[in-house]
């Protein structure tokens, strides 16, 4: 349980289960280190790093293609500010609600302190379902969105990006209303395309960066990186550009998924497949179900990827998608490593049982923070009005996974516990934790 110190109220738990399950996850770890801190307690940070500092909740009336008006509910939470802007992505999903939106901005805060950037830490959405619309109605609702948040945002305020159902051609229509309203072009969205201000590689940088991540792991670990098999699970941006990443590095992968099922590709993913898909997905918005069929692949309807064969597992879909008993399929398929391309897919019961079979485990605020640190290099090109080549970008996303890797093995305390395995998941939330606290106790209240 976690320090009564660091409380989560059982309301909370009950209405903002998400949310509740970050906090414990970040209470269980810094909950011994707390109760010995009487700077931290005497501060109330607990209390104050849970509290967002401000939540926008607006109307979202667009028009359909029909002409008539629809209405969705559309929401911004600043969680903490201490570091810099609050910086976190835009996600256009149904499921969208506060409890969502607070668990990922949390987890945002912390995640972007590991980046080394002034970065605060932010979450915005709404719970619109892009699937099915027009290009023309997801503009009609991009501007309508952007009607009811632009006031909160600027570069030196609040600075958005994409995540799920907003990538880069919702980002043009989000910008494109912003700039006329504000009446400036500036750093204010990032995930633009480069045409127009957006960095190289920002659409690959989370997934890339996590292959970085986990090479690093592997590394330190002296485990083997080519011909490694890897299960993959979402077909998105992350998802995709992981795939692309891992198959640079010479290592398999086994599957890629989205919420129809799972593509299953024991012999491994081929080079050329893969771009195909790509396509697919990000300029037709198509279906895997519907690729496999056209190409003759193995579709697993309603099938998670936890039980192929497989070395390595990067879920990189969305929340909660990986259970305990998900846990049990990859232990028994040979996982050895687990690192999160999506924010908390593994469920609490899930980490406890592969950390305790000795599986290597890297928590998405570390192993997914190559794309909030681009987009940090987004922000910094878009103020000296330049743009780094792409060799640069992503030897400067190389250097801040590598970074992080090293800070979270600083910051795991397997040494004290004489240890050999590295506890990722306490590396970075006490790393992050200690970063973000020393920031806000230094701006007193
Ligand atoms: P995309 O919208 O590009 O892709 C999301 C993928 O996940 C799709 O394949 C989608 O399938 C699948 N998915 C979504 N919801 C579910 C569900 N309930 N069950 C099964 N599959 C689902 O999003 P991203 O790739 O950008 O984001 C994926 C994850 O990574 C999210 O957790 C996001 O917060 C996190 N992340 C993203 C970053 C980024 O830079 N984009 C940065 C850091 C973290 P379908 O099409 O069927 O819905």
């Amino acid at each position: 349980m976690p320090d009564t110190l660091l409380s989560i109220p059982d309301s909370l738990a009950i209405q903002e289960p998400e949310c509740a399950q970050a906090l414990r996850e970040m209470a269980l770890t810094i909950g011994a280190e707390y109760r010995d801190n009487q700077a931290w307690q005497q501060a109330n940070l607990w209390q104050r790093l849970t509290e967002s500092e401000r939540i926008v909740q607006f109307r979202v009336v667009w028009a359909d293609r029909d002409g008539r008006p629809q209405v969705n509910r559309g929401y911004r939470v600043q969680m903490n500010g201490a570091l810099g802007p609050y910086k976190g992505g835009l996600r256009f999903h149904p499921t969208v609600n506060l409890s969502i939106l607070k668990f990922l901005a949390f987890e945002q805060v912390f995640k972007n302190a590991l980046t080394g950037l002034p970065l605060g830490g932010g979450k915005g959405g709404a719970d619109f379902d892009p699937k099915g619309k027009t290009d023309v109605e997801i503009m009609n609702f991009c501007r309508a969105f952007i009607d009811g948040l632009w006031r909160e945002l600027g570069p030196w305020r609040d600075v958005p990006a994409g995540d799920i159902g907003v990538g880069e051609r919702e980002i043009g229509f989000l910008f494109g209303r912003y700039r006329e309203i504000a009446g400036q072009h500036d750093g204010t969205i990032t995930g633009k395309a480069h045409g127009y201000g957006g960095s190289w590689l920002r659409p690959q940088a989370t997934g890339y960066g996590l292959v970085f991540f986990l090479t690093a792991m592997l590394r330190h670990a002296a485990m083997e990186i080519h011909n490694q098999r890897v299960a993959i699970s979402g077909s998105g941006q992350v998802a995709l550009y992981a795939a692309e990443q891992c198959l640079k590095q010479g290592m398999q992968v086994v599957s890629l998924s989205d919420s129809d099922g799972t593509l299953s590709m024991p012999n491994g993913l081929a080079d050329g497949l893969l771009q195909e898909i790509m396509e697919c997905k990000f300029r037709r918005h198509g279906r895997l179900r519907d690729f496999a069929e056209q190409k003759n692949l193995t579709f697993l309807t309603g099938k998670r990827p936890w039980g192929l064969k497989a070395d390595i597992a990067l879920p990189c879909a969305t929340q909660n998608e990986l259970s305990s008993s998900d846990a049990d399929a990859l232990l028994a398929a040979g996982v050895r490593v687990v690192a999160e391309g999506a924010n908390m897919p593994c469920e609490a019961e899930a980490i406890r049982k592969l950390h305790t079979a000795g599986v290597l485990f890297a928590p998405g605020k570390a192993a997914n923070a190559g794309g909030v640190a681009t987009s940090g290099f987004e922000m910094a090109q878009n103020a000296e009005h330049l743009f780094w080549s792409p060799g640069d970008v992503e030897r400067r996303l190389r250097e801040t996974m590598d970074a992080i890797h090293a800070t979270c093995v600083d910051y795991s305390r397997h040494a004290e516990r004489a240890e050999k395995q590295v506890s990722y998941v306490e590396g970075a939330n006490r790393a992050a934790f200690h970063k973000v606290a020393a920031a806000v106790l230094a701006q007193g209240y």
